[in-house]
């Protein structure tokens, strides 16, 4: 039996605070990852601090045209709000495709970003793994790496992130805004996530007392927006690739175009070479499929996972030919 304190706090900055006299704590919201990583031995933290009941629940206007989204609403709760599913339906998309119903309303906006890799070696505390016991090694290296990342790897860890929100909110250019020590700040959330380099045990630029308390998205834009979700099977499960892409065609030339990929990275990976390859061109199968290839020129494939290479590029084409069609019909209407 191992000894654990529970804490409840009163207010956002007493839950800092208390993390930050508690070097082994850990954050507690909706549980569906943390509480399975207590089960594991994969996380050990001898205090949680339970933060569901805080006041970060709301899904607000921003005066900028964009929403502000508490770190405590619920995974199911964003799905359907009718802001999310009206002007962001890849991010409503996104979050229904990555949970069954009952985890989804357990889960929350912070928490989901904050998920850890379900690599199977990071799982098992009887294997080596960088990730969870830095400097014991990765035995997906040279193991089981179907699931794992071609892009953004390194010789250290090659683990996939599995959020499909985040990837959505990577392709709205989403800002996380935290509550540290010092007080608030607002992350870009590509920059909130890290590569793993030498050291993959973080997966953020957190510091180990910053609370997530929200996330901004910024005012809708003029485009047409999906999520597709390729998987081993129909029902839930993680991503082998996932796309989040929104297009404006304007007069048969790409005006705009966002994307970003999951399955696939380290990170929720923002497609920026793909995008550009895309932009003022006709939009076509080849074009897309030329986006693809440039987005792939660093991929490192691993023995059990070359085919992600092949089947993001037919499904990048797919979601963007399905784009365009709307596009156009939107534009002719
Ligand atoms: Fe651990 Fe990363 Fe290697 Fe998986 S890929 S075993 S998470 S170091």
């Amino acid at each position: 039996m191992r000894p654990l304190q529970y804490l409840r706090p009163e207010n956002p900055e007493a839950a800092v605070a208390a993390m930050h006299s508690a070097p082994g704590g850990a954050y507690l919201a909706g549980g569906t990852n943390l509480v399975d990583h207590l089960k594991l031995g994969v996380a050990t933290p001898d205090l949680l601090v339970d933060i569901s009941r805080l006041p970060l629940g709301g899904i607000e206007p921003t005066t900028d045209g964009g929403v502000r989204i508490g770190a405590t609403v619920s995974n199911t709760g964003l799905a359907v709000h009718p802001t999310i599913r009206d002007h962001y339906p890849g991010l409503s998309q996104a979050l229904l495709s990555g949970a069954s119903a009952q985890i989804r309303n357990a889960a929350t906006v912070g928490g989901n970003l904050l998920q850890r890799t379900r690599c199977v070696y990071f799982r098992d505390p009887t294997t080596p793994c960088n990730k969870r016991d830095p400097g014991s090694g990765c035995a997906a290296l040279g193991g089981f790496n179907r699931q794992h990342a071609v892009l953004g790897g390194s010789d250290r860890c090659v683990a996939t992130h599995p959020s499909d929100m985040a990837v959505a909110m990577v392709a709205l250019d989403a800002v996380v805004v935290v509550l540290g020590a010092t007080g608030e700040r607002r992350i870009p959330i590509e920059e909130f996530y890290r590569l793993p380099g030498d050291d993959p045990q973080s997966d953020t630029v957190l510091d180990h007392d910053d609370l997530v308390v929200a996330v901004e998205l910024p005012a809708p834009q003029n485009a047409v927006a999906c999520y597709r979700k390729v998987r081993d099977r129909a029902s839930y499960a993680f991503a082998l690739v996932s796309v989040a892409a929104d297009l404006t065609v304007s007069a048969g030339t790409v005006t705009g175009c966002r994307l970003a990929y999951g399955g696939v990275a380290t990170r929720p990976w923002r497609a920026h070479r793909a995008e550009e390859v895309v932009l003022g061109h006709a939009p076509d199968d080849a074009t897309f499929a030329a986006a693809a290839d440039a987005e792939l020129v660093d991929a490192r494939p691993l023995a059990g996972n070359a085919f992600k290479m092949p089947l993001l590029r037919r499904t990048t084409v797919a979601v963007l030919r399905d784009l365009t069609a709307r596009a156009t019909r939107e534009e002719r209407s």
